[in-house]
């Protein structure tokens, strides 16, 4: 086993990257960051040609922060001869598929410090250091940074139904769907149900018979970008929010879904005018529909098909649609990593049993004076709707450096104040 170091992150996902990298800039720190996976890879199931980031590509790993870091997007076009082609494409968001490829040659100039195929198998507390342990590895750090993301949200009722016809959109089965003269039903009109939606009626798995999008929202809702609601998206937004009392934080959140989770708008322009084409011009023969309003409530037959139970919060009714391959694109969780376990009696849990997180992102427990855990990505409710996004995360990756290097490393504290002022004023 080498020397202990400062700060283990486990998972390399964005977030932790973005850490990663943040973080050089403190020489003097320690760090070691681990993943399961072979290779840097984004959500590369659900990852389509037309699926393009939902932020801007200066909202990168660093460039928030550090725009003088060379690991930023700019740095990238630069580095692969790709910046005055990338420019002509007037883009300012990237496909999805960039961004890891962008990420990917991140991870290739910091080798040292990022260990792939290594999967966090468990973790121990002595009281004085943590010690982290893989297959084939075993670290002991003073602190630790959980960046394990988040897993799919499949509803409870379907769960037993799981299998090569009955998915979530972020499984292994979507690699080999085969849609040839197919009924779909895709449950989830967010922006993973509208790209599986659109993709199948391409004919990307094959030529389906039937496409049938089922959402419980009233709409397609847009995602809402407009410049007053991206101060959600900013530091001083998530200082002010931090302080106010938690029941208001949770209706707060569940009122700015929108901003984080709704559909890209020029993604709905494109798939209505594919829609309009395929109706009015085309004359496809494949039988689409969109259905809102609908909860997905049962399946209730299993035969060589689903039967399918919806309910219609529109007119009230109840109604029944019939598929043979059914794409889950309920969503995603936060799950407390299992690897915890083994100090969870030391954690302070909410009464939802998520973490409490302080305002430097470290959760609250026992150990925390001399040993800090640090959580990305579990703080929706605590640090506010921008902590899924990647909007924030080269910021919330230099407040993780500050605290774990016990000095400011990074100046936090010169941004111009927002214009919706929250606070009472005196
Ligand atoms: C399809 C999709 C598209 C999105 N698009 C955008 C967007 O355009 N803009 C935006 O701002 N946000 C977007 N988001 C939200 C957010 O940016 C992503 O979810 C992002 O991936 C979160 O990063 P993360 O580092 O927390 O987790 P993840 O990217 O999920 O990475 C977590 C990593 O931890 C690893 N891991 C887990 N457990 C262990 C263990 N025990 N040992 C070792 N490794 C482990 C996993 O293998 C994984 O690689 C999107 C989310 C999804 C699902």
């Amino acid at each position: 086993m080498c020397n202990p170091i400062d700060l283990a992150g486990i998972g390399i996902g964005p977030f932790n990257l973005s850490l990663a990298a943040i973080s050089e800039k403190n020489q003097n720190l320690k760090t070691h960051f681990f993943d399961q996976k072979p290779d840097f890879l984004w959500h590369s199931e659900i990852s389509f040609k037309d699926s393009d980031m939902q932020t801007s590509f200066l909202k990168d790993l660093v460039t928030g922060i550090d725009p003088t870091s060379p690991y930023s997007f700019l740095n990238y076009l630069v580095k692969n001869g790709l910046f005055h082609s990338f420019m002509n494409t007037g883009r300012t968001v990237v496909t999805r598929k960039e961004f890891e490829l962008y990420c990917q040659w991140v991870t290739r100039q910091m080798p040292q410090k990022l260990s792939f195929n290594s999967k966090i198998e468990s973790l121990k507390y002595d009281g004085d250091l943590f010690t982290i342990e893989t297959d084939k590895e075993k670290y002991k750090s003073k602190h630790i940074c959980i960046g394990t993301g988040v897993s799919p949200r499949i509803p409870e009722f379907s769960r037993k139904y799981l299998s090569k016809n009955f998915f979530h959109a972020k499984s292994k089965e979507i690699s080999s769907l085969n849609l040839e003269g197919k009924r779909l039903a895709i449950i989830g009109g967010g922006q993973t149900g509208v790209e599986i939606f659109r993709n199948a009626l391409k004919g990307k798995w094959g030529k389906a018979t039937n496409i049938t999008l089922v959402s419980s929202r009233p709409n397609l809702e847009p995602l809402d970008e407009s410049p007053f609601t991206n101060e959600y998206f900013t530091p001083n937004y998530v200082e002010n929010f931090y302080d106010i009392k938690q029941e208001v934080k949770e209706k707060i959140v569940n009122y700015q879904r929108l901003s984080s989770d709704g559909n890209t708008p020029t993604y709905l322009q494109d798939l209505y005018n594919d829609l309009y084409f395929m109706q009015n011009i085309e004359k496809s023969e494949i039988n689409f529909k969109i259905l809102p309003y609908r909860r997905f409530k049962e399946v209730i037959d299993t035969n060589d098909y689903y039967t399918l139970q919806l309910m219609n919060s529109f007119d009230g009714n109840s109604e029944l649609i019939k598929a043979d391959i059914v794409i889950l694109c309920t969503g995603f969780e936060n799950k407390i990593p299992t690897l915890i376990e083994p100090i969870q009696e030391l954690i302070d849990f909410d009464p939802y049993k998520r973490f409490k997180i302080n305002k430097d992102f470290s959760i609250m427990w026992d150990g925390h004076d001399k040993n800090k855990i640090f959580a990305q990505n579990f703080s929706r409710y605590g640090h506010g709707i921008s902590e899924p996004q990647t909007s924030l995360m080269a910021w919330r990756s230099a407040v993780i450096t500050n605290s774990v290097s016990n000095e400011d490393i990074y100046e936090l504290n010169n941004f111009v104040p927002n214009f919706l002022t929250y606070e009472t004023q005196r």
